[in-house]
């Protein structure tokens, strides 16, 4: 399903022009317009899913795929040192565009500034243990 009103729809689908590195029956991949990094490019489902809760596993199962292809074709053609993939989910969590995409970044060693990053928090023993029983025992309704 598309949504008429979702730009990365528009663009994944050919609707909105973009330079596109790659492109099969499912994805999309285009360069990113306001890049973290020289090659920021995002990875985009042709079909409409508003984020990971969403999106089909026959989706998802092929992005990681396509992504490691790509980081090495990208690493060979940009000289990039690493590579950050982040997809953000919901609000909260940054994700500005309600349209699953999966943002690959490539990583020059001589970059100074930080990207991706967090101060790390502290957590006690107990506390994990909570969190991890919390997990095990939750169930999922799925269809
Ligand atoms: P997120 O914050 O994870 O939802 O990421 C959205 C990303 O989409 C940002 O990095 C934007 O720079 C990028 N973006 C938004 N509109 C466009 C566009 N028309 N073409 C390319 N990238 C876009
Ligand atoms: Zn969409």
């Amino acid at each position: 399903m598309k949504d008429s009103n979702c730009i990365f729809c528009k663009i994944a689908n050919g609707e909105i022009p973009a330079n596109a590195l790659y492109e099969d029956e499912d994805f999309k991949i285009i360069l990113d317009r306001g890049p973290a990094t020289k090659g920021h490019a995002l990875l985009l489902p042709k079909e409409h899913y508003a984020n990971l809760y969403e999106i089909e596993d026959e989706t998802a199962a092929k992005v990681l795929p396509l992504a490691k292809k790509m980081a090495a074709k990208m690493t060979k053609a940009f000289g990039c040192d690493g590579f950050n993939l982040v997809q953000n989910n919901g609000e909260c969590a940054g994700q500005t565009v309600f349209h699953f995409h999966l943002h690959m970044i490539p990583r020059y060693a001589e970059e100074k500034e930080r990207i991706v990053c967090w101060t790390p928090g502290e957590i006690t023993e107990e506390e994990i243990d909570v969190l991890a029983e919390k997990v095990k025992h939750c169930t999922l309704i799925t269809s």
